[in-house]
């Protein structure tokens, strides 16, 4: 949905305060010889982030009626401030995963687990909001990442939808060929500057 500033902001302030209130409820509890569990179970959470990037993108952002709406006004007007309001993506988020994590594995695992998700999280909405916002000097990680998803936007949205990582998109077979879609394989330099800045 298009949010106005205040609601669109807020994540980069409320997410970082979650992850740091869950990473120290998980190590709180957790005795100091045991902390390095912590850790792994914080990897493991960012790691599972970057999947469910993979499959909400792929799968509910261009699949599910509602969704799938809002998502293509992204894909049309990509400076916009569109996305999901902190105010229900963070209680959301908090509500479907400590529960369940709890049940399982006790409240350090449910507390690691989520903080680690959740920072996945942060990094996914603040990469895609820099490379649609902030320009990239050729050659750079960054450069890499911002054409990664402008093929996404530019060249077929059926491809390329990991934000942050390509690794699942290599993964499943997703990844942008343009090669293999007949397109230019190297795309002109006007054309890259334009997707670099954007
Ligand atoms: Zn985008
Ligand atoms: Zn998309």
């Amino acid at each position: 949905m298009q949010l106005n500033r205040w609601n669109y902001y807020s994540d980069f302030v409320v997410y970082p305060a979650v992850v740091l209130a869950l990473s120290g409820l998980a190590l709180h509890i957790t005795p100091v010889a045991d902390w390095w569990r912590c850790g792994l179970l914080f990897v493991a959470g960012a790691i599972a982030w970057t999947l469910a990037e993979y499959g909400l993108h792929r799968f509910v952002f261009h699949r599910i009626p509602g969704i799938r709406e809002m998502h293509e006004a992204h894909h049309h007007d990509q400076r916009a401030l569109i996305g999901t309001s902190t105010f229900v993506s963070a209680p959301g988020c908090l509500a479907v995963m400590l529960p369940p994590l709890w049940l399982i594995g006790g409240s350090a695992f449910a507390f690691g687990l989520t903080g680690g998700f959740l920072l996945g999280y942060l990094c996914y909405v603040s990469v895609h909001h820099l490379v649609h916002h902030r320009p990239a000097r050729p050659g750079s990680a960054f450069f890499a990442l911002k054409r990664r998803h402008a093929l996404h936007h530019h060249v077929t949205p059926e491809g390329n939808f990991g934000v942050t990582s390509g690794f699942w998109d290599r993964v499943f077979g997703t990844e942008i060929q343009l090669r293999q879609r007949g397109v230019a394989p190297v795309p002109s330099q006007p054309q890259m500057r334009h997707a670099a800045e954007e």
